[in-house]
């Protein structure tokens, strides 16, 4: 029997896979796609998607309880955690069957099973019961993903000590909950749990949470966490944990000294790992650093023909990344014109918590770690007509310039829907827009976005609101 050959193979069905496979497809390549779970990968399944049904639904408990203060009247109001949990499963598999139909429509081959580089323009297959064939093709995109990463004294159990997956889909609240790891899942998570009223600890290595974002971002996001009961302690590590039936007793151990606490259940939120295990890469010369595969502008491995994209590459590890990168990986080796490669200070990061934060480019700190003079714009919610009229009138959009030529470095929020606001700035820097061009352009009233105009006015002495 002949092997079957493609034009492209994709392991992984992910934000990376999937989207590299459709559009190699409406390049006219034939392609098939292999997965070995889920359609959609940890984003549509269990994380992007799952993670946001969940925090609408604690958006939504927090506005009912605040129903008062917009002059409506609504008593009774309970949190029904399995059916949030039950509405945020549906939305994940309504976005999966989307992907498959997706897939379907452009005569992507899916292949259900694991995908290994087998020699040569060759991917094996083993399906769940064990069957393995093979598939040839001149280009292979590896897009495994990643996993969890464990900490030695952390090891997710499934019932004491969760993973985000276990997080995500909780059999009750839990009365108290710490959380290890204070990047945007584990603020999510806190968020989430600390509506809904667990008494919540978050712990974190390094100095500030959120600690990609902006040093001051960072500050006002913990204010705002703390003013919402959390317990938050920075510069912190778990020395230990030991596991009982009742709860969990944790050693923690920062600036002050060692401190014992005891909870309920733990939240491991400190990273991930590459599904680099299994794929074929020994004999290849597809080369690995600090457990991702390493790749060039266009997504290519040390292996002619074999490419790597998503969280299996480097960082960011976001889904919106993992997906552009599909889409230059396939129009770069389809000869595809004026194909642009991704700049890493163009990705906006996003953390979905009550407030948002957003944030895209150099920070003040990183743009002056750079040699830059800055010009920094910052213009506060609570000066915005639309902010107040929403009663959400707290946070603050922050833009960093390059002081001589008047270049956006990079724009910080955190406040309502910053989330959405972000990719003005992000439109603004793909454009290169100038300082002048961004003071020219014309902001709807009221918008949340007047705050993003103010804020570059500020920048530049000419705020017209504060
Ligand atoms: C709780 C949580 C919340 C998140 N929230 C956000 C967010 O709001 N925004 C954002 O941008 N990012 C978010 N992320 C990150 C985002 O989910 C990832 O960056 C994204 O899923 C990476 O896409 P990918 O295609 O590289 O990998 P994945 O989504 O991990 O997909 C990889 C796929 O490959 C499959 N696979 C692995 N090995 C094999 C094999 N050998 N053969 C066949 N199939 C295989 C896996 O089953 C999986 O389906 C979140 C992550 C988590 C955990």
């Amino acid at each position: 029997m002949t092997t079957p050959t493609h034009d492209l193979i994709v392991v992984g069905g992910g934000p990376g896979g999937y989207v590299a496979a459709i559009r190699a497809a409406q390049l006219g390549m034939k392609v098939a796609l292999i997965e070995r779970e889920h359609l959609g990968g940890v984003c549509l399944n269990w994380g992007c998607i799952p993670t946001k049904a969940l925090l609408r639904s604690a958006e939504v408990l927090n506005l009912v309880r605040s129903a008062r203060d917009y002059g409506v009247t609504a008593d009774g109001v309970v949190a029904d955690l399995p059916a949030m949990v039950a509405r945020s499963r549906a939305v994940a598999a309504k976005l999966q069957a989307g992907v498959r139909g997706l897939l379907r429509k452009h005569a992507v081959e899916v292949l259900e099973g694991r995908g290994r580089l087998a020699g040569p323009q060759t991917v094996a297959v083993r399906a769940a019961d064990g069957r393995t064939s093979e598939r040839r093709a001149p280009h292979v995109i590896l897009a495994t993903g990643a996993r969890p990463r464990v900490l030695a004294g952390l090891e997710p159990d499934g019932q004491r000590v969760w993973t985000y997956r276990e997080a995500m889909t909780p059999p009750a609240l839990p009365r108290s909950l710490l959380i290890v790891g204070a990047g945007a899942i584990g603020i999510e998570f806190a968020c989430f749990y600390r509506s809904l009223g667990a008494e919540v600890t978050v712990v974190e290595a390094a100095e500030r949470i959120l600690p990609v974002e902006d040093h001051e971002i960072s500050a006002l996001a913990q204010q705002a966490f703390e003013r919402q009961g959390m317990r938050i302690h920075t510069s912190t590590t778990v020395l230990g944990l030991e596991r009982g039936d009742d709860g969990v007793a944790a050693v923690l151990r920062g600036a002050g000294g060692e401190r014992a606490i005891r909870v309920e259940r733990v939240i491991s939120a400190v990273g991930i790992t590459a599904n680099i295990e299994d794929l074929g890469l020994e004999g290849t010369r597809v080369e690995l650093r600090q457990g991702h595969v390493v790749v060039d502008d266009w997504l290519q491995t040390g292996e002619p023909g074999i490419y790597a994209i998503g969280d299996l590459a480097a960082a960011p590890w976001l889904a919106h990344k993992a997906s552009h990168e599909g889409v230059i990986c396939v129009e770069h080796l389809a000869g595809v014109a004026h194909v642009v490669p991704l700049d890493a200070l163009r990705i906006p990061a996003c953390t979905y918590g009550q407030p948002q934060v957003a944030s895209v480019g150099l920070t003040e700190h990183k743009a002056q770690a750079r040699g830059l003079g800055v010009r920094v714009g910052r213009f506060p919610f609570g000066a915005n007509g639309k902010a107040i009229a929403m009663g959400d009138a707290h946070g603050l959009v922050k833009t960093v310039f390059d002081a001589t030529s008047g270049e956006l470095l990079g724009a910080h929020l955190i406040g309502p829907e910053v989330t959405e606001l972000i990719q003005g700035f992000g439109l603004a820097s793909t454009l290169e827009a100038t300082e002048a061009e961004l003071m020219h352009t014309v902001f709807a009233h009221p918008t949340l976005s007047e705050a993003m105009h103010e804020s570059v006015l500020q920048a530049f002495g000419r705020a017209l609101h504060i």
